[in-house]
C-alpha cells in the first residue's frame, strides 16, 4: 500500500483546496462556472480547447482570454491532472500509466498501439465492489469512484506523453475503451461526463464509435444511459447461461442474463445511427465456458440481439487458479460462433511484460471491503497446499 496523501478534495491534488479544478469540467458546469463568475458563458468553449485541444495547464498561456481574467482565473481555478508515478512501456508498444489518486491509492490506465488505431484503456474506479472470479481488480477489493477529473485526466495524461496536443499533431489515441479498473456504471455521472468530453469536438472530438463503456451489467443504470451519451456499448458476458454466469459474474444473479441483454438492446435500438451493434465480451477460461456447448449455447441465446463477439483468453494473475484457455478450444469456440453468422475476433494479448494485458489491472487499492486481505490469505492456502 502507498502512503495515504492527506488531501481533502479528490479533485485538488495540490494543498491549493480551496481552489476549483476545471479539469474534469463538462462545457456545461464550466459555463455555470463562468456564469458565476460574471463573465460570459463562450468562455466555457475557449477553456475547454486550451485545456483539452492545447493541453495547456496555466491560465497565463491562453492567450485568447484578457490580461485580468486570466488572473482572476488563476485566483479561483486551477487545471490539475492526478500524478503519474510510473510509465511503463512494453515491447509491444503497449505504454501503462500508473497514476496516484488521493487516498493512498493508484490507478491504472493502458494504451494499446495497433497499426493506425490506438486504444486507451481507461479506469472508472479504485478497485471494483463487483468480485468477478477471474479479475484481478475484482480481487483488489474496492476503495471509491473515481472523480471526473481522475477520468478524463487520465485521457489528459496519454495525451500529454504521445504529444498530440496543438494544431495539427497526429492523433495517437483514436479510441478509448472503458475497460480499466472498475465498473463504470456504478460511477454513472463522473463517467457519463468524462466520455462526453472524450468526443467533445471542443476537446478531444472522438468518434462515438470509438467510445465503449464496458459493463458486467448494472441493469437499472444502463437503463438510465439512453439520451445521456450515445457511446458504444459492451457487455462482459462470459457465460452462455445464468447458471454458469452466476459463479462467474455474481452480479449476474441480481440482474440475469435476459434482462441485461434487453437493456443493452434498448439502449442500442435508441440510438440515432441504428446500424451500431453491442460487443459481447467473453473471457475464456480453461475448462470453465470453454466447451463447444457453450459456444452453441451462445449462438442460440444472441440470436435476436445485435451483437459482435470479443473472445478474451483468461489472463492469469497471482490470486487465481484459473487456466488460460487452450488454443483449441479457444480456436474451436471461435468457429463456431463464425459458423453462427457472428462477426467474432479474438483479443490479442498485449502488454504482457509490464502486467497491461485484461483483468492484471491492479493498482494500489487501499481497499476498504476488506476483500484483498482475504484473497490473498486464500491466496497463501492455495501456495501452501495446492
Ligand atoms: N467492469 C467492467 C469494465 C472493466 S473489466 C466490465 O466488467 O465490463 C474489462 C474487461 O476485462 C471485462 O470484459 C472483463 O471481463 C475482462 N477481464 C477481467 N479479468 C480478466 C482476466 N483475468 N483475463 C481476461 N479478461 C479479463
Ligand atoms: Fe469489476 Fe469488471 Fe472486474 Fe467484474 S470484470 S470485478 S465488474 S472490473
Amino acid at each position: 500500500m502507498t502512503s495515504a496523501v492527506n488531501i481533502q478534495n479528490a479533485d485538488n491534488p495540490s494543498t491549493e483546496t480551496a481552489k476549483v479544478n476545471l479539469l474534469g469540467m463538462s462545457q456545461e458546469k464550466l459555463e455555470a462556472f463562468f456564469a458565476e463568475l460574471g463573465e460570459k458563458r463562450f468562455r466555457a468553449a475557449q477553456v475547454l480547447k486550451w485545456i483539452h485541444q492545447m493541453g495547456v495547464d496555466s491560465f497565463e498561456e491562453m492567450s485568447n482570454i484578457s490580461k485580468p481574467l486570466r488572473t482572476k482565473l488563476a485566483e479561483v481555478a486551477i487545471i490539475e491532472a492526478p500524478k503519474v508515478l510510473k510509465q511503463l512501456d512494453s515491447v509491444d508498444g503497449t505504454r501503462k500509466f500508473v497514476i496516484q489518486v488521493t487516498g493512498g491509492s493508484a490507478i491504472e490506465t493502458v494504451f494499446i498501439p495497433d497499426g493506425e488505431r490506438g486504444t486507451l484503456c481507461v479506469s472508472s474506479q479504485v478497485g471494483c465492489a463487483l468480485d468477478c472470479s477471474f479479475c484481478s481488480t475484482g480481487k483488489q477489493g474496492f476503495s471509491r469512484d473515481l472523480t471526473a477529473t481522475e477520468i478524463i485526466g487520465q485521457v489528459w495524461i496519454a495525451a500529454k506523453s504521445f504529444g498530440q496536443f496543438g494544431a495539427d499533431r497526429p492523433r495517437k489515441i483514436t479510441n478509448v475503451v472503458m475497460m480499466g479498473m472498475g465498473e463504470p456504471l456504478l460511477n454513472f455521472d463522473n463517467v457519463v461526463d468524462s466520455m462526453n468530453l472524450m468526443m467533445h469536438d471542443n476537446c478531444y472530438g472522438i468518434s462515438k464509435r470509438r467510445v465503449t463503456l464496458s459493463t458486467s451489467g448494472v441493469v437499472p443504470a444502463l437503463d438510465k444511459l439512453d439520451g445521456l451519451t450515445d457511446a458504444c456499448l459492451a457487455i462482459s458476458l462470459h457465460a452462455p447461461n445464468d447458471e454458469l454466469r452466476n459463479q462467474l459474474v455474481p452480479i449476474n444473479k441480481k440482474y440475469p442474463i435476459a434482462m441485461l441483454l434487453a437493456s443493452a438492446k434498448r439502449y442500442i435500438d435508441n440510438l440515432p445511427d441504428n446500424r451500431r451493434k453491442i460487443t459481447i465480451e467473453y473471457t475464456l477460461i480453461d475448462q470453465v465456458n470453454d466447451r463447444p456447448e457453450h459456444a452453441h449455447e451462445l449462438v442460440e441465446l444472441l440470436k435476436d440481439v445485435p451483437v459482435k463477439i470479443n473472445l478474451i483468453p483468461f489472463n492469469p494473475f497471482p490470486q487465481s487458479d484459473y487456466k488460460r484457455v487452450s488454443n483449441n478450444s479457444l480456436y474451436r469456440f471461435r468457429d463456431i460462433l463464425i459458423a453462427g453468422g457472428y462477426i467474432t475476433t479474438v483479443r490479442t494479448t498485449r502488454g504482457d511484460d509490464i502486467d497491461a494485458a485484461c483483468g492484471q489491472l491492479a493498482g494500489n487499492v487501499n481497499d476498504r471491503t476488506k476483500r484483498s486481505e482475504r484473497y490473498k490469505a486464500q491466496a497463501v492456502r492455495f501456495v501452501n497446499n495446492p
